[in-house]
């Protein structure tokens, strides 16, 4: 027998009171096993970049203990990487420390879009593209479940902020949410089937996520065909048996009962239907059995290599946003400062939920010791860890050693209590104390290079005054190893930007409306969401989206398309030639991203549509190749329900970064769907006379009334010109009101003779 009748022969054995107790937890991190039925029990737990599985039965802040597992770069440090391949290893790492720790499902990755720097949880979520969210998390999302270990995408949807998270509605217009906010989550379901699907704990569009049958039902799992379950936050159910109807069918954490009460009230009293609870019960139960067949008895994993992978994978992650004169790599001779705490204890990783207790843990300064060669390297505190208060003891001692070094290497960032799952940001300030460590090195040497450790942007006063920045993010437990491998160029730094830098706070587009109003938070900015804003408004950014540099250059030499026109039902490949100009071998982020030159909708100035990383030796060059399908150039159409592409030319726009678009080209793309059209008497002639078909009618028609009326009289030169352009706004029923010879009845007339030619 396969799953599928053993799961029929289940359901019927079940009894009501069992099929409602598998809808929820056992305990905080179980599933309930059904003994008589040898249905087993599956363990899910934290996710995303590490595993938390608690040793005590657990709260879920990790205020306990867990075991020992390894702390990868969370994802705001693994999108630096742009790497599909390079997430799926750290996917397939995690796997295997699940396999060994018995744990089936890993609660990650999260997709939520950074609609704000501000997100105290940022430092988990990828980025604040959709494209390059979903390919990311539906990477991570595949190594994982190759080791036969399920993941949760989440939190679907719309959790973009801590403050209020439980109970705060997101407000969101349709377009927005499919075209940014839902599109994040869209690509990995439909490219990487998730186990389950974690639903958030907020309101969208005033209902509970929980309870949202638009998002859980008709969205997620008929529109994108996802076959697993989906399993609330944990404590995110409000009325159990509504967010059972609604299609979320694993209530966590255990609700003591009292959830499976509810639905067992509910089938009684007719309110909800047994089917559903069914066809939650197989869903549950697939997921399950699945887990169960996919177990690998007695599996250990390799310590040693998943740190080093947490090394590798974190030196490709850190973004290189400055090196003037080329002051980094820094040479293995001479005197170097190591000022700021955080080069001994360094920030690593977030706090909350996905607080992760590390195999081992990397010093900065020890392994900048180890790969100094020559160099003498000196430590200075700099500021204390637990408080923003300047102390001036540090700072004079750190501006010493400053000025007996040729160089400085400053640690700095966010500390802990700075940013957190469950809390945002009011501001984007680093310390105090680690501003002022900053400027008060610049004061005395020349050759300052900043190493931030921060889950998200921060504002940069002090920008001018440094010659090197490495944005590192939270870089895991190895991060050490992998600062030094960048600082003295054992590694070349390779990684971009996913998300804008602003310059200052108030320049996010989300600035206006956030956190908003009691529990309402309005997505008043629409669309316009990162560089997909500061690109179309032209404000100028800190850094840019895709932002980021290397030890050496790259030239983009030649673009091509395989045609210059297509029909959205066909597909068009994009080369590329890039080569390794410089003198050191590098990686590469392509970024080809799409502008429709000339819309009749509201879009932003080009939108993110493909990647791809490329490894270069000095000297190689090499062809990328991408392929755009009707996705690629399209909008989301609220009267269509769909997404649509208006006939016309689009820009092909190649280069390093959102603003350095170095190659292009021009592609016709023609719909093959046209949209509804249907005239009113409060059509404006303009819209009817753009028609094909209507325009003419509409045109014999005036021509017939200009016969007789001079009122609609056609004038002369630029007369004739003033009057078509006031034309093209007034209604069609003004053609009764401006003409006595033309009646209401002639008017019906008229529009059924437009409806009839916009309709053959
Ligand atoms: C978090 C989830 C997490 C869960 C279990 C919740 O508070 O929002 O991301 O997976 O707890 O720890």
């Amino acid at each position: 027998m396969n799953h599928k009748e053993i799961i029929k022969l289940l359901i019927q054995e079940l009894t009501l009171e069992e099929k409602a107790g598998l809808c929820s937890g056992l305990n905080f991190w179980h599933t309930k096993p059904i003994e008589r039925l040898g249905i087993p029990s599956i363990m899910v737990t934290d996710g995303p970049h590490g595993l938390r599985k608690q040793k005590s039965s657990g709260d879920h802040l990790g205020l306990f203990d867990s075991v020992p597992a390894t702390c990868f770069p969370s994802a705001a440090g693994l999108a630096g990487s742009w790497d599909r391949a390079l997430i799926n290893k750290v996917g397939i790492a995690l796997g295997e420390e699940c396999q060994a720790e018995d744990v089936a499902v890993l609660l990650g990755p999260g997709a939520n879009i950074k609609r704000s720097p501000l997100c105290g949880r940022n430092f988990e979520y990828f980025s604040e593209d959709p494209y390059l969210s979903s390919e990311l998390s539906a990477s991570h999302i595949d190594g994982v479940q190759s080791q036969g270990v399920g993941t949760s995408l989440k939190h679907f949807a719309a959790n973009n902020q801590e403050h209020r998270r439980m109970s705060t509605d997101a407000v969101i217009d349709e377009r927005t949410l499919r075209e940014i906010y839902l599109a994040s989550f869209e690509g990995a379901v439909k490219k990487a089937q998730p186990w389950t699907v974690m639903c958030s704990y907020n309101q969208v569009n005033g209902e509970f996520a929980s309870e949202n049958k638009t998002l859980l039902t008709d969205i997620l799992k008929t529109q994108w065909g996802h076959q697993g379950f989906v399993v609330s936050d944990w404590g995110a159910v409000n009325e159990r048996a509504l967010a059972l109807e609604a299609g979320m069918e694993l209530e966590m954490p255990s609700s003591n009962g009292e959830g499976d009460k509810k639905i067992v009230e509910a089938v009684k009293n007719g309110s909800l239907s047994e089917q559903v609870l069914n066809d939650a019960v197989e869903r549950l139960l697939t997921i399950i059995l699945r887990s169960v067949d996919e177990k690998k008895e007695n599996a250990t994993y390799d310590k040693e290599a998943h740190h080093a992978l947490a090394r590798q994978v974190a030196s490709e992650s850190m973004v290189l946003l400055k090196n003037e004169d080329d002051i980094l790599p820094l040479k293995k001779e001479g005197e170097i400062a190591v000022l700021g705490a955080f080069a001994k204890h360094s920030r690593y990783q977030g706090g909350g939920s996905s607080h992760v207790n590390p195999t081992k843990l990397d010093s900065v300064f020890e392994e900048m010791e180890k790969l100094a060669g020559n160099a003498d390297i000196h430590y200075g505190e700099g500021y204390k860890l637990d408080s923003d208060d300047i102390d001036d003891q540090l700072i004079s001692e750190a501006k010493d050693l400053a000025i007996q070094s040729d160089v400085a290497v400053v640690f700095a960032g966010l500390p802990d209590r700075y940013e957190s799952e469950g809390y945002d940001r009011t501001h984007l300030h680093i310390p105090a104390n680690h501003r002022r460590l900053i400027e008060a090195v610049s004061e005395v040497q020349p050759n300052v290079i900043v190493v931030l450790s921060n889950g998200a942007p921060i504002e940069m006063p002090w920008l001018e005054n440094v010659e090197g920045l490495l944005e590192v993010y939270l870089g895991g437990q190895a991060l050490g190893g992998a600062v030094a491998d960048v600082l003295f160029g054992n590694v070349n730094p390779s990684g971009k930007l996913a998300e804008t830098f602003p310059q200052k706070l108030s320049h996010n587009p989300s600035h206006l409306n956030f956190p908003g109003e009691g529990d309402k938070v309005e997505y008043k900015e629409g669309i316009f969401v990162g560089y997909r804003y500061y690109d179309t408004k032209e404000i100028e950014p800190l850094f840019p989206f895709g932002y980021g540099l290397s030890y050496t250059t790259f030239d983009y030499t030649a673009i091509s398309v395989d045609k210059k026109e297509l029909t959205d039902a066909e597909t068009v490949d994009v080369h590329v030639t890039v080569k390794n100009t410089g003198k050191v071998a590098g990686k590469e982020v392509v970024q080809l991203y799409v502008r429709d030159v000339n819309p009749s909708v509201i879009r932003p100035a080009k939108e993110l549509k493909s990647f791809e990383k490329v490894a270069l030796e000095p000297g190689e060059e090499t062809t990328v190749t991408f392929t755009l399908d009707k996705r690629s150039f399209a909008y989301y159409n609220v009267q269509l329900k769909d997404w649509h592409v208006e006939t016309g030319a689009f820009e092909i726009l190649v280069g390093k970064s959102s603003h350095d678009i170095l190659l292009s080209e021009k592609v016709k793309v023609e719909s093959t769907v046209s949209l509804p059209v249907s005239f009113s008497r409060t059509s404006t002639m303009g819209d009817i006379m753009a028609h094909p078909h209507a325009g003419p009618v509409l045109q014999e028609a005036l021509a017939e009334i200009n016969k007789d009326s001079p009122m609609m009289g056609e004038g002369e030169g630029e007369q004739s010109e003033m009057m078509a352009a006031m034309m093209k706004y007034m209604p069609l029923r003004t053609l009764v009101s401006f003409n006595e010879s033309f009646t209401e009845e002639m008017l019906a007339n008229l529009l059924k003779k437009l409806n009839d030619s916009v309709s053959n």
